[in-house]
């Protein structure tokens, strides 16, 4: 017994494995191999005069498509069930040009307090600039973001879980009384990727991810992946192709390939994060860990609602100690490393300060906060880690 029937859609690692392949297009590789063009060649003048009119089915100019990119974006767009994607150069791209492209002079825009805090800079210097109002909302205000509308309101950006605090956004909620009223919703996806979050399947328009993180998974590539659905692409891709911005080939083959194994890592990632927090849970030296996924959790049952899944990404506010407690707990730590960035199969932390950039809402955990990002180490090797860095908090020795 398969557990199958012909009807049924293929299992997410099936999709990892074939979407956006087409070795019969390269020589028969398995991978689309890095196609490297700046110039591509017309046979005739009619060929060309074709392709400047946009009516050719190839590309005119590598800017605008290479195979390898490609392949990528028709890969993301069919796991978020989006209409198209397109590739750009880093995650902040993917937050920063769907606002570029679709808020007008004039525009109202409501965005998350709990946002990736990049974004709420771009939208601070250059939204504003641009004549654009940007107004932050509570992360939890569900439906009651209609009580946030204006006439003019064009745009719900939204990212869940939240930067740092990992707020669970009622997405179907927001995206119902935005859509009410004409507005986009807008959604930073790079927490769950289209494996733990299907976006579209919430009322999501435009779903961002940075793919430097888990899709690309090993900490060496940096890329950002914009789907649209329909109502969406026609000015999101006249902006990218307009702005130049293309992500390169070489990108977007090591975003296909992460894509490749991405259910699989993001399995382990999960089981051991779930291992690891709730050790964190169980100890005196921790007040609260900010895990969705974990049962009890702050956001737990709205993410069962909605996701499929979990990465290995979470908040721990530690009791109230010192600071330097916490740098000496930090500094010692030997198979954890501290650096930004999270996704790749190496286990990072880092202390962070939400209150800092909150405008809409009071973040007030009540000890420091710490970001944990659990890698693909053992278990086991990182919860002794912790451990021997609990004994430097405490004033111990080890
Ligand atoms: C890292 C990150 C980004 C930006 O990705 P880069 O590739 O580093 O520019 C965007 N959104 C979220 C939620 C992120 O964590």
């Amino acid at each position: 017994m398969s557990g199958k029937s012909d009807g049924d859609p293929p299992g997410p690692s099936t999709r990892a494995g074939h979407l956006g392949r087409h070795s019969h297009r390269h020589l028969g590789a398995v991978n689309t191999p890095v196609y490297r063009a700046s110039t591509i060649l017309f046979p005739t003048v009619a060929d060309l005069e074709a392709s400047a009119r946009g009516e050719s089915r190839s590309i005119g100019y590598g800017l605008h498509g290479l195979p390898t990119v490609v392949d990528f974006q028709e890969a993301m767009a069919a796991l978020e069930g989006g209409f198209r994607a397109l590739a750009v150069p880093s995650g902040l791209a993917a937050t920063t040009l769907p606002l570029l492209a679709l808020a007008k002079p004039g525009d109202h825009v409501l965005v998350t307090d709990s946002v990736y805090f990049p974004t709420r800079r771009f939208c601070a210097l250059h939204l504003a600039r641009l004549g654009v109002e940007v107004e932050y909302y509570d992360p939890l205000i569900g439906a009651d973001i209609a009580r946030r509308f204006r006439p003019n309101t064009r745009i719900v950006f939204t990212e869940s879980p939240g930067s740092l605090t990992f707020e669970v956004q009622d997405i179907p909620a927001i995206a119902g009384v935005a859509h009410e009223r004409g507005a986009l919703v807008l959604m930073d996806n790079t927490w769950a990727t289209p494996f733990g979050f299907r976006a579209m399947d919430h009322g999501v328009d435009v779903s961002i991810h940075a793919a430097t993180k888990y899709i690309g998974g090993h900490s060496d590539v940096l890329l950002g992946a914009i789907v649209c659905n329909e109502a969406t692409h026609a000015a999101m891709h006249r902006l990218w192709t307009d702005m130049g911005v293309a992500a390169s080939s070489d990108d977007c083959f090591l975003g296909l390939r992460g894509l490749r194994t991405l259910p699989t890592r993001l399995a382990r990632h999960r089981a051991s994060a779930m291992e690891v927090a709730a050790w964190l849970r169980s100890r005196p030296e921790v007040r609260e860990v900010l895990y969705p996924a974990l049962p009890g959790s702050r956001g737990h049952e709205l993410w069962r609602r909605d996701f499929a899944g979990a990465s290995g990404l979470f908040g721990v506010v530690l009791q109230p100690v010192a600071k330097e407690r916490v740098d000496a707990m930090l500094d010692g730590l030997a198979v954890f490393a501290m650096g930004w960035s999270w996704g790749g199969f190496e286990s990072l932390v880092i202390p962070t300060w939400p209150e800092r950039v909150r405008t809409a809402t009071q973040w007030a955990p009540g000890g420091p906060c710490l970001r944990l990002a659990i890698g693909l180490e053992d278990p086991a090797d990182l919860i002794a880690d912790l451990e021997r860095g609990f004994a430097r908090l405490s004033g111990g020795a080890a």
